[in-house]
This record gives C-alpha cells, structure tokens and sequence, in this order.
C-alpha cells in the first residue's frame, strides 16, 4: 500500500498511470448456502451413558453433521463434545469389518474373518453344550451397554446365575445403598429439583454418569445464585465452577458427613414431622443381647412395626396413620423385654465423639469451623428458606395434605464416594443426612425418576440359588436382586457360593449389580467352579475394566495342567471396535456403531425419566452398516431362537422375533401388556405404560422424535415414595408391584439379620471365617471405616492416595478411536499438588514411578493447586495398549499414557486362616478402585521419557488395514515388555 493510503482509499477509485486495469476476472461461484444435508434423522447419542436427543445430518448416505434435538427431555439441544464427535466415532478405523475366529494363541491376535453362519453356528454350539449340562458354566457379563432388560433376560431364559452388567465396578454402592434406604438413588434413579433447590451439595462427581443434563442444572444454580458446594479431592470440571471447593481426603466423605449429621442433631435442626411420618425412626428395636431377634424390629401379630404412642402411651403399629410417636426412651414390650426407637439409636451413633468436627477435621482434612458452617448453611436452606406449592395430595394413610412442603437441599454424588471399601455406608450416611432434612422428593430436594422409588429395598430377590439351575432350563427369575436376609443369597449348605463371581455369598451378600471384576480371575481359578463359556459384551475386561493387569492377562490365557486346554475354555466377544479384550477371545461378534441400530433406553431398565414424568427412548438406524458387523442384540436374539430359548422361540420352534430387534421391542411382553416401551402401546398406540403391543410403535416414537415423556398431574410429582395416587398409577402402568410405600429405612434390619446370622441365628450361617467380617460391617446403622487398602499398610510406605477421573472429552475408554477427541487427551499425566511435589524434589512435567504394593508404573507429572496434598489423580483409561484401537504403535496413548489398573490389587491381603477377599466393599462387592495407596518415586535422569511397564503390541484382526506392529516406531523403541507381562525389574 503506498504512503499516507488508507484502507478506505485503496484502491483509489482514481484511474492511476500506475496501475493497469485488470482483466474483468470471472468471479468464482461459490454456493453460499450450501444445504448441509439431504436428510436429517433424529436418534439417540451413545458418546457416554446419558442419551442425549441429536439430530443426524446425512449428505449422500454418509453422516456429515450432528447436533442436540432442541425437543429432547434430557439435554434440550445441548450437545457435547463427545456428542459431536459421534461422526468420528462411526467412521473410526478401530470399526471391527466381520466376525473372526481365533487361528493362534489367545493374545496372539491370529484371528480369520469367519460368515456370520460359521460364527453363530458355533456360539450356539459353545452355549448348547453348555445348557444342556450345567448351565452355571456360562458366565455372561456385560459393559455399559443399554439393553440390559433384553441381557438379564436372556441369561434368565438360558438359565445361568451368572449374569451382570458393569455396575459391581461402577457404583453399586450409591445404587444399593439408595435402594436399601429410600428405594431410589442418583443418577437415573433421581436428580436434584433444579429448579427450586435453594443449596446445592456434590460430592465425588467429576464428569461421572450425568454430563449434559448436570452442565445445564448448574448454569441453572449459576443464574439463580444458588450455593454450590463441591466435596472432591480434586478441583475440575464441575468442581472448578462451584462457589466452594472442599478437597477431601479420599474415603472419608461417610466421616465428613457423619459430622455434619453430628452437628445438625446437637442443633436440634431436623424435620422431625416427615421423620416421624415416612421413616422407621419411630420403630422400636428389640435390645436382648445374645437372642435370636436381637436388633430387629418388634412386631405386633400381623407383622408390622410397633411405636410407642405418646397420645396413648401404648404400643401400636407404625403403619397406622395420626398416631403421636416416641423418637426417643425405652420400652417394654408385651413380653417384658426392652425395645428403642430407631431415631434414639441413630442419634447415639451419630452423637458420639467419632463424629466430632474436632474429631474428623484430621482424618478428612475439613476442618471444624468448615463442618459446623456447612451444617448451618444446610439447615438454613431446608428451614428457613422452606417452599410450599399449593398443592394438595394425599398420603398413602388416606392422610390429606393441603400443600406440599419442601426443604429446598439439593445433593448428588456418584463413583467417588462410591468406589471405596466403606462406599455402601458411606452412601448411606449421605441418605441419611437426606432423610434428616427432610428434603427426598420434596420441592427443592432430591426428586425420583420413574419407575422410582420402589420399595425400600426392592421386592426382588436374586435367583440362583441351588436347585434355581438345572440343564435345559430357565433361571425362576432375575439373578439379581435385593437379599434381605441369609435365605436369600446364593450358597450352598456350606456357604459356597453359587455365582461365579461370587455376588450374594458371605464376600458380598448384598452385590445388587453382580460383581463383574472378579469374573476372570474365579474362572481362572475354577473358583467356586470353572467356566465353560465367557460370553462378554462391550467389556474391555483385559485392559481398564480390569484391576491387577498382568494377573488378568494370566487368567485369560491360563491352561490346565492335565489337558492342556484354557481354563476358561471358550471366550466369546462382541464389540464395535478392537479393543485390548478383542485378541483374548475365541470367537467375535462384531456390533454396530449406535448410529446403525435400533435400540431401547427402557423403563424395564434405566430409561431416561424426568423427575416430572416417565421417559423412555429409543435408537434408529440413521445409516446402514458398511462392514459385515450385527447389531449384538440381533445376534444375541437369533442364539436364543438357535438355542430354542423359552420365549425366544414359538411353539413350532420358529424364531419368536424374526425381525430382531426392532421386532422385540415392539412385540415382547414382559407381563401381560407390559413391554420395553411404554409410549404409544395399545392397537393404535393410544395407551400408556400397560397395553397391547401396538405394531406401529417405532413409528410413532420416530415420529416424535425418538423419545416419549409421559407428564404426571402436579399431585403426582412429589412424595411419591408415600404419595397414594402416584403409588396407585403406577401400579396400573407396571412401575411398581405393589401399593406398599417406601418407607426410609434409617436403620436396615436386612443387615441386621445377616448380622444375626454370623452370631449363628440363622437358619443359613456364614463359614466362620466370614463371621468376623459380617459382625463388624453389617452394622444396620451406617457407619465410617478406614478404607482396607490403606489401613492394611504402613502409611509411611505408601502415604498418597491415587484416584482417577473421567475427562469431559472422553466416556472412559470409548474416546480412543476418536480421531477428534484423541486430539484432546492423547495421553495422560499424574496431577499431583505442587506445595507436595516440591516436598518430594518433583518438578513440573518430571518422570516419576507412582509405586504400589503390587507394581509401578512410570507417568509423567502436572503440578497443580487443586488438589488434595495427599492424593494424586491422572484420567481415566486414556492409556492405550500398542496396537490397539486403530492407533499406531507409538501413538502417546501407548507411550506416554498410562493407567492406574496395574497397581491395584484385585485381592486384599490374606486374612488369618488364608482366605484372601476381593478388594471390594463388604456388603455390596463395588470394585475398591479409589482406595488404591501409592508413593512417587522421581524418575532416574537416564530413564526413558515414556510410561512403563508396557505390554506387547498387539495385532490387529484382518481386514483392519495396515498391522501397527509394523508401523514407525515399534521396532526401534527400546521397550521394557516383551511377554504378556511387564518386565519384573520395574516391580
Ligand atoms: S452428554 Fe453424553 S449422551 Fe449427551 S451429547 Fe454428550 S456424549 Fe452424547
């Protein structure tokens, strides 16, 4: 531009000497409005377990955009990146291309491309075999797929115990102990009324389970200035935008809000009215130590609850309504022994000096002051700052109301206070904090979600107990359920157990989600007995899902000695995408991607409810599969119909669903008019929740776009736990079984009754090595423990804490394949809090060795403030195995990203007499991941900048594209790993 010109006058419009007109240039043509779409179809997102409402844009057949459904309950057109990154997702190399049967040594990853004929016809040769001789020998476990309504059915009409999903190593102590005292829980049992909560309090949530719909709640507390209070040993994510970050120690939350309830009863501030009226606070407890009914309640003659009523100083039933009754005192029952209420017990428990802010400020790191604030700030919120709608409703005693009170206290919490040793009373320490509020299901507070609540545990009883199994035949129902009392688990006369995984034995009596992570390893082991079969779905159970990595990988390549054959002798597998647990399987099935298949999101299972409403959904084929890969719910339909399934085939031995899935969903009824959808039922789709299956279901649940919510009149939307006209609707659409209310179970006498048992009052008696351990964690009060791990070892050789998180970017090892979000977390580091690493001589982005009982592992360090000093935390499966998932050889996931597995035990210490337990919770048997205890070590100078130990690489199948193994960079990298297991020097 010359001197002095100016933008505006260049070029001038002047005719210069200097510069000669251009030829006249033809403008290109640019469409300006390019239409991004040809077709745009609505479905379900399947990028983490949320099931948001998208919109798929499709040009030519192929995906080329996709955004939130704006009509969608759950994110309102909000839409992730996960969500957006579907695409990539679809088309990741990683896509399995066919079925493949395995010609080398399992972990070779010798596999040839076999016709969907071949392979079927082997799986149900396998599985055949299998039923007609002892069906027990099939173990069938499941990831976090969402069809378990059609899984757990499956399994039940093969006839095996052994059937679960993920659950035992996700959350199922929040599940449980949700379930066992209030008859619903977080997540998709229920949210906080985000609307009208005046206080918000979260504990343990990273990007855990709710991801949109927790992103729009709290913009929602954000405009409306409601406190928000995070309690997390780490500040991100969620926690980075809360108004106050408490970073405690890892597993003593239960300590933290035990002192809370300490603080709340020594103030006197609890709702003493919905105690009294919807809870067993009142309930007399028999106190006789040594006797048979020692700890239970005192019943009259028709088996109720007796209270001591103050109006007419007599006992009398607690489920008779306006009586007056004793919180508190001593009671003499007709046969002249002495009875407590509940609510006297449960404040001795919570009064005494081990619930002290003085007392926990050290073990949890909150100090005193923080306690009592935060107590007086909860009680404000419920007391003083109480909602009451004008709306009147009635309870289940016939007992009208004219308006609805609540107590305006939100909480959530998820896997972190749950993933823990005392995770299933810790969850119920929470509740009861809850419950003393007075704010479950009231305006304000916690709100269920349908087919929530339930009864208080659950009506459902596991089944698989001896004489449950026979060959040829179905399980009598579910495996999984709610045990309330030894009668009730899965053993033998000697108390072995009869899962494989040992779910409802004495190792875990109330495992309500099975205990998937010590499958393997009691396979393995032919431990209670071996495994003919294991059939896994959506599991990477030989990398993340599993703890103890190199023991795992022994387990699934384990001979026996005499034959010479795997002592897991078929492993069958279906997935999208090769994953690490793809070369140790026999036979694969490949599935879809979510985008190429139907699916239901069922109020049978977890459906997508709102708390104003039930809520189901389903998946449509958006586009056709481009490889020769089934939808895994087709296949598992068609085994059935192979197999000659009861309910899978029909009389003339035809297949009952030839349409598979989709074919299923509309026409299955799980009880008369009761199916997997329950939207548009009846002949012309007209009835809700019970009614005929109607053929054109899909149809119309397309047509409104892949989703129906069913709204409930304002008399329906709170209190539902004793709400008599909710309890009676829902008892006409199938939610329920009964009209019984839930009541809250402040004190659990099913764990009183297993407790009853170890002293030898039962009928079915724990072996006395058990004994012990059933007395002192099958409290029916909840209570907080140290944590196993840590307090099994020297604190001094293994001082820090190290948890994970899962990453906004990434659904735990899903995101890996992901061209876009790998971009994003393409390798982890160890997050460490950098006043401590500076302690230790650590500076940021060093190499150090994070160093537990059972290995190391080499990571590289981020220094931050936002942590708790004695813990460190790194992301959640972003490490790769070589080879894996599309990903080149030396991709950062396999170099520099690593994962915490390899360092946690899958077994506690021996105990006296050798028995070793599974690292789990007591009660429930939730995987113990976050009590892992480690130390770092910093790196040698001369030390290798990349993450060990690593394994080798693995092969990927036919028809994957080029080999990794040969890819840049394997051959000339000095690995540490040449066998299955990591190089012991490192250990
Ligand atoms: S939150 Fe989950 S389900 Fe929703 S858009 Fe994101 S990845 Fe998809």
């Amino acid at each position: 531009m010359p001197q002095g010109a100016t933008l505006s006058s260049w070029p001038s419009k002047k005719k210069s000497k200097l510069v000669k007109p251009l030829p006249k240039a033809r403008e290109p043509e640019v469409a300006l409005s390019v239409p991004p779409a040809d077709q745009i179809k609505t479905t379900t997102c399947y990028m983490c377990a949320c099931r948001c409402g998208i919109r798929v844009f499709l040009r030519d057949g192929k995906v080329s955009y996709i955004e939130g459904n704006r009509d969608h309950p759950v994110n309102k057109g909000v839409l992730c990146g996960k969500g957006a990154a579907g695409i990539m997702q679809h088309y990741s190399p990683a896509r399995l291309q066919a079925p493949l049967l395995r010609v080398g040594p399992r972990g070779s990853g010798d596999f040839r491309e076999i016709s969907w004929d071949e392979a079927l016809a082997l799986a149900a040769q396998w599985l055949g075999e299998v039923r007609k001789t002892d069906p027990r020998k099939l173990a069938f476990f499941t990831g976090r797929d969402q069809s378990q309504s059609l899984t757990g059915w499956w399994a039940m009409m093969y006839g095996t115990p052994n059937f679960a999903a993920h659950g035992g190593f996700c959350s199922v102590n929040m599940a449980a102990a949700g379930m066992y005292t209030f008859g619903g829980s977080f997540w998709e049992f229920g949210e906080t009324d985000w609307d009208r909560t005046r206080y918000f309090l979260m504990f343990g949530v990273a990007e855990d389970h709710a991801s949109n719909p927790l992103k729009i709640a709290l913009g929602k507390l954000k405009k409306r200035g409601v406190k928000f209070v995070s309690v997390n040993p780490v500040r991100t994510g969620y926690s980075a935008i809360a108004d106050e970050w408490l970073g405690i120690k890892p597993g003593t939350d239960g300590l933290f809000v035990g002192s809370l309830i300490h603080e709340l009863l020594t103030t006197r501030q609890i709702d003493v009215d919905s105690l009294v009226r919807y809870t067993n606070a009142p309930w007399l407890v028999i106190r006789a130590p040594g006797a048979a009914d020692d700890g239970l309640f005192a019943r009259d003659a028709s088996g109720a609850p007796l209270v001591h009523d103050k109006s007419s100083g007599k006992l009398a039933s607690g489920l008779a309504g306006n009586l007056v009754p004793s919180l508190s005192g001593s009671f003499r029952l007709a046969d002249g022994r002495e009875a407590v209420p509940v609510f006297q017990l449960l404040a001795e428990r919570f009064l005494a000096e081990t619930y002290a802010p003085e007392r926990t400020e050290q073990e949890t790191g909150i100090a005193a002051a923080t306690v009592r604030r935060i107590a007086a700030e909860l009680a404000h919120a419920a007391f003083k700052e109480e909602i009451a709608l004008d709306v009147p409703w009635t309870d289940w005693t016939g007992r009208r109301h004219d308006k609805m009170i609540g107590r305006p206290v939100g909480m959530h919490a998820m896997r972190g206070i749950s993933a823990h040793a005392n995770g299933y009373h810790t969850a119920r320490i929470l509740h009861v904090l809850q419950i003393l509020l007075g704010s479950i299901d009231c305006p304000g507070g916690f709100r269920y979600k349908a087919p929530y609540p339930k009864l208080a545990p659950p009506f459902l009883k596991p089944r698989g107990k001896p004489g449950d199994v026979a060959p040829d035949k179905p399980l009598p129902g579910p495996q999984l359920g709610f045990p309330t009392g030894p009668d009730d688990l899965l053993v033998d006369a000697q108390g072995t157990p009869q899962r494989i995984d040992k779910a409802f034995s004495w190792d875990a009596p109330f495992a309500a989600h099975g205990m998937m992570h010590m499958a393997i390893a009691n396979a393995a082991r032919g431990d209670p007995y071996p495994i003919d079969v294991l059939f896994l779905y959506m599991a990477n159970m030989a990398w993340n899902s599993a703890m103890d990595l190199p023991a795992t990988l022994a387990h699934l390549t384990d001979k026996d000695a005499a034959t010479g054959d795997y002592a897991i002798k078929h492993i069958i597998y279906s997935d999208a995408y090769f994953s690490e647990m793809v070369p140790y399987a026999d036979l694969i099935l490949p599935d879809t991607t979510y985008l190429e298949r139907w699916d239901c999101i069922s109020l049978l299972d977890r459906p997508i409810s709102e708390p104003d409403g039930p809520a189901d959904a389903i998946r449509q084929p958006v586009v056709k599969p481009d490889r020769d890969v089934r939808p895994f719910q087709d296949v598992l339909l068609d085994l059935g119909a192979r197999l000659g399934l009861p309910g899978m085939v029909k009389e003339d031995g035809l297949p009952k669903f030839p349409g598979g899935y989709p074919d299923y969903i509309v026409n299955h009824e799980r009880r008369p008019g009761i199916g997997p959808l329950a939207g548009h039922r009846g002949r012309n789709g007209g009835d809700y929740g019970r009614g005929a299956p109607n053929p054109r279901q899909l149809e119309q649940y397309v047509a409104d776009g892949c989703f129906h919510v069913h709204h409930l009149p304002e008399h329906m939307r709170y209190f539902r736990h004793v709400n008599k006209d909710y309890i009676e609707w829902a008892l006409d659409k199938g939610m329920r079984l009964t009209t019984t209310p839930a009541i809250f179970q402040l004190y659990s006498e099913p764990m009183q009754k297993m407790r009853l048992a170890a002293r030898g009052h039962a009928a079915v008696v724990p072996p006395e090595a058990h004994r012990p351990r059933i007395e002192a964690y099958f409290d029916p009060l909840p209570l907080w423990y140290p944590p196993f791990e840590g307090a099994a070892l020297d604190e001094a050789d293994y001082p820090m804490h190290a948890i994970t998180q899962r990453p906004m970017a990434m659904y735990h090892s899903w995101g890996s394949q992901n061209a876009w979000l790998r971009q994003i977390h393409g390798a982890n580091r160890l997050y460490m809090n950098r006043a401590r690493a500076h302690a230790l001589g650590i500076a940021d982005d060093d190499w150090v060795w994070i160093v537990s009982r059972i290995g190391r592992v080499r990571a590289q360090v981020k220094l931050m403030e936002g942590v708790n000093a004695e813990t460190v935390w790194t992301w959640n499966a972003i490490g790769k195995r070589s080879g894996t998932w599309g990903l080149a050889a030396d991709a950062p996931e396999a170099t520099r990203g690593f994962l915490l597995n390899h360092l946690i035990a899958e077994l506690l210490p021996e105990q006296p007499g050798g028995y070793r337990f599974s690292n789990s919770d007591p009660v429930t048997g939730q995987a113990a991941w976050y009590d892992l205890r480690v130390r770092i070590e910093k790196a040698g100078a001369h030390e290798a900048k990349e993450t060990s130990p690593r394994f080798e690489p693995l092969r990927s199948p036919p028809g994957m594209g080029s080999d990794p193994l040969h890819q840049r960079g394997w051959q000339d990298r000095n690995v540490e790993a040449r066998g299955l297991t990591p190089s012991r020097d490192q250990q």
